[in-house]
């Protein structure tokens, strides 16, 4: 393990190439990317202090920090660095650390089970149905909620990738390891 710059450039250069992390480098912390962030007006996110704190080394007080998944990745920052720093990218490969070293926030972990308990991140629910029947669509589309005999094999991708150990998966409950079945702690 280097420095968290070293880890971004090294995790992050496997996808985006290590060209596109090193521009973390350029930040002159002026904070064009906090004052655009549509995220950071109603939540902490502030999005110069995040690039701060990974030039700064604070591995554990990032990862630990409930902003880093305040993100919605909009890339509205990413468009207005007039440094051509590739924030969303950035603080995409430091959630990716953040959850490989176990801190993979709540929700983002719940959004996990929904999609190993029915295929889908954001499931279909019966106003959608009725909406989709409405203007003459089946009430549900050709996906693993419709056919569940093809979840199986959804979810033997979270066991080869280990995805549901990532997030503390129960496969007895079917749900976070500590949370009842109907979600609550
Ligand atoms: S807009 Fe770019 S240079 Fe300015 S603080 Fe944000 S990341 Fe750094
Ligand atoms: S990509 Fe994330 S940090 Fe950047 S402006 Fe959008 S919500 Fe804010």
């Amino acid at each position: 393990m280097g420095t968290l710059y070293e880890d971004i450039v090294d995790y992050g250069g496997e996808v985006f190439g290590r060209e596109h992390m090193e521009t973390l480098k350029a930040c002159v912390q002026c904070g064009k990317c906090t004052g655009g962030c549509p995220s950071g007006r109603n939540t902490a996110l502030r999005t110069r202090k995040l690039m701060q704190m990974a030039l700064l080394d604070l591995r554990e007080e990032i990862f630990n920090a409930p902003e880093l998944w305040f993100c919605t990745t909009c890339f509205t920052c990413y468009e207005r660095c007039p440094k051509g720093v590739k924030t969303t990218d950035i603080i995409r490969t430091i959630r990716n650390l953040a959850a490989k070293e176990g801190h993979m926030s709540v929700p983002h972990r719940m959004i996990g089970v929904y999609v190993l308990k029915t295929g889908h991140a954001v499931p279909i629910g019966p106003d959608q149905m009725k909406l989709r029947e409405k203007v003459g669509l089946d009430s549900q589309p050709p996906t693993t909620q419709k056919y569940p005999e093809y979840l199986k094999e959804v979810q033997e991708i979270f066991k080869t990738t280990g995805y549901d150990a990532m997030i503390d998966f129960d496969w007895e409950t079917m749900n976070l390891r500590g949370m009842e079945k109907g979600g609550k702690k």
